[in-house]
Order: structure tokens, then C-alpha cells, then sequence
């Protein structure tokens, strides 16, 4: 199974081009697509889900013509999106019922027997009965899988699933996505490298609506190792060393700033080289297109 986009092109009727000729193509596994806010992520994934148009372009999931046929994309479909609304005074198990009858899931105990399933998955079994308007971000962004996963989805794309999780829930929330991108597709959208380092057996940058690098993290790597410098300077420095340098990333330590450029050769000047991590990869991809983020 392979999801393949070509072509494709939004642009808004503000006039901001959200996607400019995205070509992607999309193994089984999970997928990471990464890109600073405003690059073009929740379009993509919304257009993906069907619940938006493209300019131009097409999508094709296996023999599915995505664009045209919406129907047949939503039956494969569990989605994610970023801000989801819950009802607050209804509990987990009656939500997810509900849902799996919206599905096409017409049999009750067949139904009870998903929704109690789902519900161990993601780790809330024993707070089906609370109301959703109690769950924290974790565990609201849990019932969120559970409610992806009905109906046996092939392709799950999640937008932005981790933000602001506290770091345990996170790695709760990371545990329960790798348990499930084994015979899926999952499009995991984010603009957090760690989570793309963490699950991601392939990836993508996008920026400005540009697909700026598509691989492997570890392809990625190989583009930037051997190439990264560090060095600690006093944050008055900066601007000089931006004139000097090519400044990828920008780190405070203790009030200084740890400075990392990329460079072809050794730098001089009391740089140090250090191995390269994903971060860097981002970074330098991202730094040629915007201004060095602080971080
Ligand atoms: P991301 O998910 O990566 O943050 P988005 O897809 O939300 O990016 O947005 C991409 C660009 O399109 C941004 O400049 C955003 O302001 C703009 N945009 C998103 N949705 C709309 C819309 N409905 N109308 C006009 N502009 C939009």
C-alpha cells in the first residue's frame, strides 16, 4: 500500500499558497511531515482526509483516486485532526459507540465489543465512564486514536498530536502510534523534530508549501554529517556571526548561546565540529528558506 501525491497545488482565496507543487509519496509505516507552523501541514492533511479541495494535482491511495473518490478514501480513513471538538459531559464509551454507529457499525454487541477493545488500546478502559470534559490533553489526544482506529483504517493521519502533551504523556501517546503504524499508513504531521526522531521510518520537510527533503531520517543525516559546528558565543555576537556564518540553530545555555552552523569545510574560529542529529537536518533545510529560529 502506498499513498502517492503529485502536482499537487492550494492556493487560498486570500491569495497565500498553502501548497505549491507538493509531489510525496508515502509508504506503509509511519510517516513524518514536518514543517514549521504556516508550511502548508494541516492542508495537506485535510486535503488528504478529503474535507478539502486541491487546485491542482492528484493523490492516489493503492488503486483510490482520493480527490474524486471521497467516498472510498473515508472508509479506509481515521483521522486526527488538530483541534477536535468533545462533547464535554459525555463519557468515552458512549462517544465511541456513537461514533462506530456513524460508522456503519450497526450491530450492538459487536459495537460493545470494539469500544471496549479501543478503549484498553489507548489506556482509558478505566475511565470510560468519565466525562471527556475531565480528560487531560493526554488522554484526550488518546480518545482521539481510539476514535481514528474504528473501522479498521489503512491510512491514519494525525495532525499535530503531541502538542502540548507533558513529556509522560507523550511517551505514552508515542508507544500507543508505534503499535499502530506496523500495517498502516500513518501520516504524522508535527512541527516537533523529537517526534519524527522517535517514530518515523520516513519523512518529509515541507515549508512555504514546498517539499523541501523526502527520505529516511537516517538519508537525512547523511546529507548534513560531518557538516555541523558548534560553538558557544554571547548572544550580543549574534548578528556577526549571522553575516559570517551559515546559522542553522540557535540554543540559550546559562544565559550564552550555543551556535550551530553548517559549513562544506572546518570553520576556524573556535567552532567545533559535532555529529549531526535530526534537529540539524531540519534546521538546515528550514534556514534556507526563513530566518534561523531560536530555540
Ligand atoms: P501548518 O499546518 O503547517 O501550520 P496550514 O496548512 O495551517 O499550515 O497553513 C498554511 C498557510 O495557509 C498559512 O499561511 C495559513 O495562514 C494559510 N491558511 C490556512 N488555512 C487558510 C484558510 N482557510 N484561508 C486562508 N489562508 C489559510
Amino acid at each position: 500500500m502506498e499513498l502517492v501525491i503529485k502536482n499537487l497545488s492550494k492556493t487560498y482565496s486570500n491569495g497565500v499558497k498553502a501548497l505549491n507543487d507538493i509531489s510525496l509519496t508515502i509508504p506503509q509505516g509511519m510517516f513524518g511531515l514536518l514543517g514549521p507552523n504556516g508550511a502548508g501541514k494541516s492542508t495537506l492533511m485535510r486535503t488528504i482526509a478529503t474535507l478539502q479541495e486541491a487546485d491542482f494535482g492528484s493523490i492516489h491511495l493503492d488503486g483510490i483516486d482520493v480527490l474524486k473518490d471521497k467516498q472510498a478514501v473515508r472508509e479506509r480513513l481515521g483521522y486526527l485532526p488538530q483541534d477536535f471538538g468533545l462533547y464535554p459531559r459525555i463519557n468515552a464509551e458512549t462517544m465511541l459507540d456513537h461514533i462506530a454507529q456513524m460508522k456503519g457499525i450497526g450491530n450492538k454487541s459487536e459495537r460493545k465489543e470494539l469500544v471496549a477493545s479501543l478503549l484498553q488500546k489507548v489506556n482509558l478502559f478505566k475511565d470510560r465512564k468519565k466525562g471527556l470534559g475531565t480528560y487531560s490533553g493526554g488522554m484526550r489526544q488518546r480518545f482521539g486514536i481510539a476514535q481514528a482506529l474504528i473501522g479498521n483504517p489503512s491510512l491514519i493521519i494525525v495532525d499535530e498530536p503531541t502538542a502540548g502533551l507533558d513529556p509522560s504523556e507523550r511517551n505514552r501517546f508515542y508507544n500507543l502510534l508505534s503499535e499502530i503504524g506496523e500495517n498502516t499508513i500513518v501520516i504524522l504531521s508535527t512541527h516537533i523534530v523529537e517526534d519524527v526522531n522517535t517514530l518515523c521510518s520516513n519523512m518529509a520537510i515541507i515549508c512555504f508549501g514546498e517539499v523541501l527533503m523526502q527520505g529516511t531520517p537516517k538519508e537525512g543525516l547523511a546529507m548534513v554529517q560531518g557538516k555541523i559546528f558548534e560553538k558557544t558565543i554571547l548572544k550580543s555576537e549574534l548578528d556577526q556571526y549571522r553575516k559570517d556564518f551559515h546559522v542553522i540553530s540557535t540554543k540559550l545555555k546559562e544565559g550564552k548561546l550555543s551556535l550551530r552552523i553548517e559549513s562544506e569545510e572546518d570553520p576556524g574560529s573556535g567552532f567545533g565540529s559535532v555529529p549531526a542529529d535530526l534537529e540539524d537536518v531540519y534546521f538546515s533545510f528550514i534556514s534556507r528558506k526563513v530566518d534561523p529560529i531560536t530555540i
